[in-house]
Formats: structure tokens, sequence, C-alpha cells
């Protein structure tokens, strides 16, 4: 069951966004004019920093309803993400290849809700959301309603450096797929057993009918995301987002993931920022792009932006959690439901992994 109502989610977000953490300072001196931060903005010389951050969605899980295996199952699932991650950063390579690799490994696990384990829309079809954006250059790349890609957070970066455009959604997004090598896959290959059961209990207790219908199904039958956030050698920060968004949804409905400066958002200058949660709230708070802005125009801490956004989501009523990273590799993972699957590498470059608060 649904753990916070719309009443108490501010109480609730004061007490679970605890969530954040901080490696390095947070940085010393007087807060840069904006005019000396612009985007590609090198944060200092010696930067060797990398960092990474990842999160498997958040919502309704519960230890008491958990079983070890299982646990053990999505803990390694999110090691997985990491660790393909890791690897890139820890060669010198960039944060946008290392966010892109995590996510993927997520995208082709069942478990998480993106890629191969998303969840069923209302006429029981799977429709696929991911976007990337890359904090050195502010490109970005966004793919909605997709049915037939294997990993669209690949897609999304195809869009982003091949399309000329930043957001491709449905057939037209699948043609540039095809013409651009992206892998297809069948409807066939999204089915998993437990986002079907999710479907239907969902369209039960809709049938069934009364205002608390949202309350019965718990959040990890209703939703869950996936994403990364990386700072690379180069001081350069990327992030990325895939998702199948929430179950039951009408189709042609997109959340928050692709949207860029919503669920996903990245800027050398401030930070990166991977969402999830109600993506209809995550998107009326422009998440990602007000957390960014906060430490660009109000010299914010990550943490302070974080909460502070957390608590204007959680305000308008909805529920989820972020990642985010600085440029410093301070990192931030607050949430105000009950878990997030989360993981990051600490500064020894070992992997850290939890999903209870
Ligand atoms: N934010 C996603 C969406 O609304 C779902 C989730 O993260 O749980 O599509």
């Amino acid at each position: 069951m649904k753990l916070f109502g719309t009443a108490n989610c501010f109480l609730a977000t004061v007490l679970f966004s605890a969530g954040a953490l901080a490696f390095a300072p947070e940085q010393a001196g007087p807060v840069r004019s904006v005019s000396q931060r612009r985007p590609g903005d090198r944060p200092n010389m010696q930067q060797s920093k990398i960092g990474l951050v990842v999160h498997g969605g958040a919502g309704t899980i519960e230890r008491s309803k958990m079983t070890p295996e299982r646990e053990r199952e999505y803990r390694a699932g999110v090691e997985r993400a990491l660790s393909a991650g890791y690897e890139i950063l820890k060669r010198g390579g960039s944060s946008l290849d290392a966010a892109e690799a995590a996510v993927r490994v997520f995208e082709d696990d069942p478990r998480f809700n993106a890629g191969r384990g998303s969840v069923f829309t209302n006429i029981g079809t799977n429709e696929l959301d991911a976007a990337v954006m890359d904090g050195k250059t502010l490109r970005a790349g966004a793919v909605g309603c997709l049915e037939h890609i294997k990993n669209p957070v690949s897609l999304a970066r195809l869009v982003m450096e091949k399309s000329g455009h930043v957001m491709m959604v449905g057939e037209g997004a699948e043609t540039f797929a095809r013409e651009n090598g992206a892998d297809f896959v069948e409807q066939k290959y999204f089915y998993t057993k437990e986002r079907w059961d999710a479907l239907e209990k969902m369209k039960a207790t809709e049938k069934s009918g009364g205002p608390e219908k949202k309350f019965i199904i718990s959040g990890q039958d209703r939703h869950g995301t996936v994403g990364a956030v990386a700072l690379d050698r180069d001081g350069n920060l990327a992030a990325a987002t895939s998702t199948g968004g929430t179950t039951n949804k009408r189709t042609g409905r997109v959340g928050d993931s692709p949207v860029i400066g919503g669920g996903t958002y990245a800027n050398n200058a401030t930070c990166a920022v991977s969402a999830t949660g109600d993506g209809e709230y995550f998107i009326r708070a422009t998440v990602g792009h007000d957390i960014s802005a906060l430490m660009e125009y109000r010299g914010m801490s990550l943490k302070e932006a974080a909460d502070a956004v957390l608590d204007k989501v959680a305000k308008l009523g909805g529920t989820g959690g972020l990642i985010a990273i600085d440029r410093h590799g301070n990192i931030a993972l607050p949430f105000n439901t009950s878990g997030m699957y989360r993981g990051y590498a600490d500064p020894n470059g070992k992997f850290v992994v939890e999903i209870y608060r």
C-alpha cells in the first residue's frame, strides 16, 4: 500500500530526504556569477575526480514484502549498471558514455521498468521513453512512445547526435531509428508476467472504482524508471534516464523522463539530474532544471537544491526521488517514498547499493 497521502507528503519529504551525501567539500569561496559560469566550463584545472550515481526507480518498496532472493537480484542489477558505467569512467571515458552504458544495463534487465521490463499501457502495449543530456554542450536527445526499440537510451543519444532535433516520438522516431541501425524488437520482448499482473490488478481496481484506487496499487506495480548521472575526468557531467512509464497509462502519454529539464538535465556549470516518480508532478515542477537553476542563480549547494525541489514536488502531491551529481563530485539521492533502488561509487571506487530509506 502506498505509504503517504498528499496531505503529509511534505512531512514525508523532510523525513526521507536524508539521502544526500557529499564526498567533496562544498564549493569554497564566493559563488561565481552566472556570466562566469558557462556550459562547458571546466570547473578546475586539476579535475580528475570521477563520479557515478544510478537509480532503478523509487516507490513503495518495503522490506517486509521483499524476499532475500529478490533483494539480492535487485542489488545485483544495480551493481551491474554501476559497474558498466564506472569501468568507462575509470578508463578516462566520457560521462555521456558512462551514463548511457549504465542505463543500457538496466534496460536489458527485466526487473526494472525500462526497456525489457517496461510496464504496460491501458491497452496492454508497451511504450518507452528515454533521454540523455550532455552537460558540456547542453545538447540533449529524447524519445517517447517507442514500441519496438530495445535500448531507448541509445536512440535518445542518436537523436541528440544525428537528427538535428531534441525530441522524437512514436513512428517517426522509429523510422529514424531504422535509418540509423538501432536494435529493434517485437512487442512480446517486453512481456513480463509481473508487469502484466500489475496491469490486471490495476484494471480490476479501476473497475471496482473509488477515489482510493490509486493507493491500493503499490508504487512498484505502478511505475519505476532507471537513470544514471556521471562526472568524468575532464569535469564533464551527463545524465541519462529511461522508463516504461506508468502502468495503465493511456497510449500516447509521455512522462517526465524524456522531458529535458524535467526528469533529465545536465549542465557542467551546475549538476546532472535523473528523476523517478509521478511523472506528471515532476514535469510540472521542472525538477532537473530547477535544481540546476537554484545552484546557478542562487548559489545553493547540490543537496540544498535537490531537497528544495523534491519538496516542491511533494507539495504538488507527487512522490518519487532523484539522483544528482555536481561538478565537484558531490552527490544527492533524496526520495520521499519508502524506497528507491540506488547506487553510487564511493571515493575509493567501492560500490554502495541501497534500497530502503
Ligand atoms: N517518472 C516515470 C514516469 O512518469 C515513472 C517513474 O519514475 O516511476 O513515466
